[in-house]
């Protein structure tokens, strides 16, 4: 029996991390569908677009040649064969994905391509002997996979998400770099949240707030659900 798991949740909330750790534990696949907007950040740059062209953006989404890796141990993401893993995850992309992300020709098309990526997990079994897919987001619960075997919101306070952050981008969570990070992570919280509800969990998603859980706990309260 294919196993669909949906987590979504906040920037800093830790849902990619712990995501992984839960996809590992059960020979799961994982998709990362950050990781396809940012992608798509990625290309329309490239290609010179101006974000704000919705019909040029949306047509060069529709004709991105992505290839997603789901291996939860190897990170994968090759647009036209180019390695753009770590670009994607830089202050450029972070800054103008949600620009990208609240076009919703290109929500649409995202949508279905993870939807596509889901259902190949449910029908292959890639990793570890187990079939199905951890995917982790803002919609899955909700958009892309309703359907899942369970669903969890990860939430955490303000201050633990921008505490988390700051540690991740400045390698210190002292009042400065918490500062410098306030305005990207809730600017692009309150920029998501235009197009996308994953602040309040829908009908039987379940809540698990990771403020006073550390990293194993957390994990195993995603586990128990
Ligand atoms: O999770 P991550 O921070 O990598 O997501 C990057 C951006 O992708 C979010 O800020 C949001 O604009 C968009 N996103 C989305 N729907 C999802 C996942 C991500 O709109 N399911």
């Amino acid at each position: 029996h294919p196993v669909v798991i949906a987590v979504d949740g906040p920037s800093g909330s830790g849902k990619s991390s712990v995501s992984k750790a839960v996809a590992r534990r059960l020979g799961l696949a994982y998709l990362d569908t950050g990781a396809t907007y940012r992608a798509a950040t990625w290309w329309c740059l490239h290609l010179g677009l101006d974000l704000a062209d919705r019909d040029a953006v949306a047509e060069a989404v529709r004709t991105m040649p992505l290839e997603m890796g789901v291996d939860p141990s190897v990170e994968s993401v090759l647009i036209d064969g180019h390695d753009v893993r770590e670009d994607i995850r830089t202050t450029r992309i972070s800054e103008k994905v949600s620009a990208v992300a609240t076009n919703l020709e290109v929500r649409a098309e995202l949508g279905r391509l993870q939807r596509a990526l889901i259902d190949a997990q449910k029908a292959v079994g890639s990793f570890s002997g187990g079939r199905g897919v951890v995917a982790e987001g803002r919609d899955i619960t909700t958009v892309v996979a309703p359907d899942a075997d369970a669903r969890v919101l990860l939430t955490a306070s303000e201050e633990a998400r921008l505490a988390r952050r700051a540690l991740e981008l400045h390698g210190d969570a002292g009042t400065e770099a918490v500062e410098a990070t306030k305005d990207q992570v809730l600017r692009r919280d309150r920029d998501d949240s235009t197009v996308v509800e994953f602040q309040v969990a829908a009908d039987g998603v379940v809540t698990v707030d990771s403020s006073d859980l550390d990293f194993e706990q957390t994990i195993q309260a995603v586990l128990d659900v």
